[in-house]
Parts: structure tokens; C-alpha cells; sequence
């Protein structure tokens, strides 16, 4: 009778521990979107349900995760943080100075990263973004320097981290400024330090079977990711960045793994104040979080997902004074800002000197939607022409070399190309607080188990603490 109670108590203690195991994910999900607020969320929701025509929203796939709370996102030394601060904070749960890089404010000081307890605790680890690998917000998963802007060396860093898998833009600065000569290049330490380098999604899955550790860089390099609405077919993009990650990780599915991946571009379009641009970069990380919500629903027990980002860009109000919305609008515009530029850069008129102004409006037409979808007061077609004159008819020497295509681009047209994405910022009523950053909120939203840990107001500095608990990392 003793050894049938004493059987009893070590099955269900043994059914205890077995449910305890079965509620830490083993495959952790970090989802960071740069500068994406609350009302960048809700207005990519809100811009999907006018084009049904609908007043409303249609939710994105991490919209629907179960648990929700709002982030605040200061750094020590400002209300306003920058991407080293708040990257520093989502990465090792101490708040920093701006610009400074996993270390505390005294600039000495290194604090590890929720990807380095992962890694040293036996999970595979990857770090992924649409900006270069060395940017703010990936290196404050692995790099610890006074500065974000050494690239240099936080690119050294990487190359020593001994994470399995990198995904991103081309590194911003491969040798050593100071001395060129003596450095062998971040691309030939990574490659000595057992990194094989992939270029574009092909090419990774060519090399993947035998590669140890893994870069994934565009197949063109570039420091950028080309994004959503400048991409051609072939441009390397989040989801196959999302997708090598996962099945490179899951070469050793019992090791578990970390994955962080950045929408690194909604802070540049946010920058911009470019809304068209922000709501194509948000709906394509939700593409890319669609991939790891499937992951999700084949490892149901084992998996946590979180999205959130670091900070607002661009202080962006739903709504300009009108009562009214007409996000709509923003479909017509085919280009970002800068693809915008670029494009109209290279064009000659058909003379083969600069474009007409009746040329400049066909472009925006057909680049915009003006006067043909979206209708203009004769005040926003006033600024433009003057922008057209200052651009083209009074300063003919104005423009730059243009090193990226080698061709002499004889007219500075950015100045044409901000003017059309801010009035049509302004048909469809979207207002903007800054070209910076601001302290507003930022959403976090989890799904998985642990995901219940993320609701309420969570300061920014305890997501990497509660991601660390919910899947059993040593903090
Ligand atoms: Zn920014």
C-alpha cells in the first residue's frame, strides 16, 4: 500500500515537473518595429479597412495576440530615447544614455543582452533587421560600445558573438577608418570566425546544410533593405530573412532558440514623415511575424512571440483637424520618399534637359494620384509648381554627383519629393509632431506561453526580464 502511494506521489510530481517544463517556451520570438507607436499600429489597421471601404479596422495578424500592454520607452538621460537607449533597454533591462550601446550610462560599464544569457545557456541564437547588421537596435543584442556610431567595432563584435545566425543590410563600416591597411575587414573576420556568408534567400539555401553559423546579407549588397514600396521581385525582404532564421535555428530544434527581428525602416519612413511608407513597413513585418504566429501554431506549447518596438518616430496623429480620415489616399503613392527621389533624380524631359512641369505632373499622377485620384486645392498645386521652379528653372547647377548610379544627377529634386508625400500626408488628414523621435507609448503584444507576463504599462527595461522568466533564462 506504501509503494502504490509512494508510486502515486512521484507520478504526480513527476506530472507537475512535466507541465512546469511544458509552460517554458523553448522558441522565443522578439518582433521589434523602430518607431512604431500606437498609432502607427492602429493606422496601418485603419488604412487596411478604408481600402474595403470600410470606416474601421482590419487586424493585422499581431493585433489578434492575446495579451496586450503599453511600453514606456525613456532613456536615462531624456524623455525622448534613441534606438542605442531603447535598444540597450529591450536588450539588457537597464535603461542607458542615448547613444550609448549595451552599457550603462558611465559608458564602461557592459550589460549583457537577453541574447547572450540565451546563447551562453545553450539556446540558438539570431538576430535579424531591414537595416545594416551593425545598427542600433540588432547590436544591442550582442555589441557594447561608448558609442552606436562605432561601427567599426560593434562590427567586430558581431563577428566575436558566436551567435549562429545574422540577417540584415551590409555593415556600415567594414575596416577600421583609422587604419585600413593593418584591419582584415568585418566581412573576413566573420568568415575566420566560422560565419558563412550568404547573399539573398537563394543563396542562403544553397549554403545552408553546411554552414556552421550563418550571415544572410541582400544579394546586392546594400546597406538597406530594399522596402515594401520600392521592392522589386528578388530583393531580399523580412519574411525570407524570418524564414532563413527559423529553419537555420531549427537545424538543432532540441537546443531551442532566440530570435530577435527589427522592422528597422518604420523609423526611417517615420522620419520622413512618410505614411504611406510606415504602413507598408508595418504590414510587412506583420508578414514576417505571420511566418513565426505559424511556427507558433506547430509548437503551440513551446513557443512565446512578442512584438513591440523601441520608441515613436514622428509623433503621427491620426487626424489633422478635419474630423475626418481619408488614409485611403495613401494607395496612390507607388514609391517612398527616397525611392521617389531616386527615381525622379534620373529622369530627363523629353528634350533631354530637365523634365516640364507638365512632365513633373505626370509624374506625380502616376506616382501620387494627383489631380486624377486624390484632388488638390489649388494652394498644395501652387507649392508644388514652386518647388518645381526652385528645383528645375531657378537653379540649374543646383544638384550633386550621384555616386550610387555614377551619373550626374544635375537637380536636388528631394525637395519636389518631401512636398508630394507631405500633401498627401495632408489629404488623408495624417498629422506629424517632429522628424524625430518622441516619448509616447509603444504597444507590446504577445502571444504563447509566458505571453500572459506582457499587459498593463511595462516600462521598457523589464520586457527582457519578463521574456527571460517566462522562458526560464538565468537573469
Ligand atoms: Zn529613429
Amino acid at each position: 500500500m506504501k509503494s502504490v502511494k509512494s508510486a502515486i506521489v512521484a507520478i504526480l510530481l513527476l506530472l507537475a515537473v512535466t507541465s512546469n517544463a511544458a509552460k517554458t517556451p523553448k522558441y522565443v520570438f522578439m518582433f521589434i518595429g523602430d518607431g512604431m507607436g500606437v498609432n502607427q499600429v492602429l493606422g496601418t489597421q485603419m488604412y487596411l479597412a478604408e481600402l474595403e471601404g470600410r470606416i474601421g479596422v482590419t487586424p493585422l495578424c499581431f493585433t489578434q495576440f492575446p495579451f496586450t500592454g503599453l511600453v514606456t520607452t525613456y532613456s536615462a538621460s531624456s524623455g525622448v530615447t534613441d534606438s542605442a537607449a531603447s535598444g540597450t533597454a529591450l536588450s539588457t533591462g537597464s535603461k542607458t544614455d542615448n547613444n550609448v550601446m549595451g552599457m550603462l550610462p558611465d559608458k564602461e560599464t557592459p550589460v549583457q543582452s537577453i541574447a547572450a544569457k540565451a546563447h551562453s545557456q545553450g539556446r540558438r541564437v539570431a538576430i535579424c533587421t531591414t537595416v545594416p547588421v551593425d545598427h542600433a537596435t540588432p547590436a544591442a543584442f550582442y555589441a557594447h560600445t561608448p558609442s552606436r556610431n562605432d561601427r567599426h567595432v560593434i562590427g567586430m563584435q558581431l563577428a566575436e558573438s558566436g551567435y549562429e545566425f545574422f540577417a540584415g543590410g551590409d555593415f556600415a563600416q567594414n575596416y577600421d577608418s583609422e587604419d585600413a591597411s593593418a584591419d582584415e575587414g568585418n566581412y573576413a573576420r566573420c568568415e575566420n570566425n566560422g560565419y558563412t556568408i550568404a547573399r539573398g534567400y537563394e543563396d542562403y539555401k544553397s549554403k545552408a546544410a553546411s554552414a556552421d553559423k550563418m550571415i544572410l546579407f541582400p544579394g546586392k549588397p546594400t546597406k538597406d533593405l530594399v522596402p515594401r514600396l520600392d521592392r522589386k521581385s528578388g530583393d531580399l525582404y523580412l519574411t525570407e530573412i524570418t524564414t532563413a532564421a527559423i529553419d537555420f535555428m531549427m537545424k538543432e530544434p532540441k537546443k531551442g532558440f532566440f530570435i530577435m527581428v527589427e522592422g528597422g525602416q518604420i523609423d526611417y519612413s517615420l522620419h520622413s514623415n512618410d505614411a504611406a511608407s510606415c504602413f507598408g513597413e508595418v504590414m510587412d513585418m506583420d508578414d514576417a511575424i505571420k511566418v513565426a504566429y505559424d511556427f507558433y501554431l506547430k509548437h503551440k506549447s513551446e513557443t512565446l512571440i512578442i512584438v513591440t518596438a523601441d520608441h515613436e518616430t514622428g509623433g503621427m496623429s491620426l487626424g489633422n483637424g478635419a474630423y475626418r480620415l481619408a488614409l485611403k489616399n495613401l494607395q496612390y503613392q507607388k514609391r517612398t520618399e527616397q525611392g521617389f527621389t531616386d527615381y525622379l533624380g534620373k529622369l530627363q524631359g523629353s528634350d533631354g534637359g530637365p523634365i516640364t512641369w507638365e512632365e513633373l505632373k505626370d509624374e506625380l499622377k502616376d506616382n501620387f494620384g494627383f489631380w486624377d485620384k486624390v484632388q488638390l486645392t489649388r494652394q498644395q498645386e501652387s507649392r508644388l509648381q514652386t518647388a518645381y521652379v526652385e528645383t528645375f528653372g531657378m537653379n540649374p547647377s543646383y544638384g550633386s554627383d550621384d555616386s550610387d548610379t555614377g551619373k550626374d544627377t544635375e537637380y536636388d529634386v528631394s525637395k519636389i519629393s518631401d512636398l508630394a508625400v507631405k500633401i498627401l500626408d495632408e489629404t488623408s488628414q495624417i498629422a506629424w509632431g517632429t522628424g524625430a523621435h518622441s516619448g509616447g507609448y509603444v504597444p507590446v503584444f504577445a502571444v504563447g506561453n509566458g505571453a500572459e507576463l506582457f499587459t498593463g504599462q511595462i516600462d521598457n527595461t523589464q520586457i527582457p526580464v519578463l521574456l527571460s522568466k517566462a522562458a526560464g533564462y538565468r537573469w
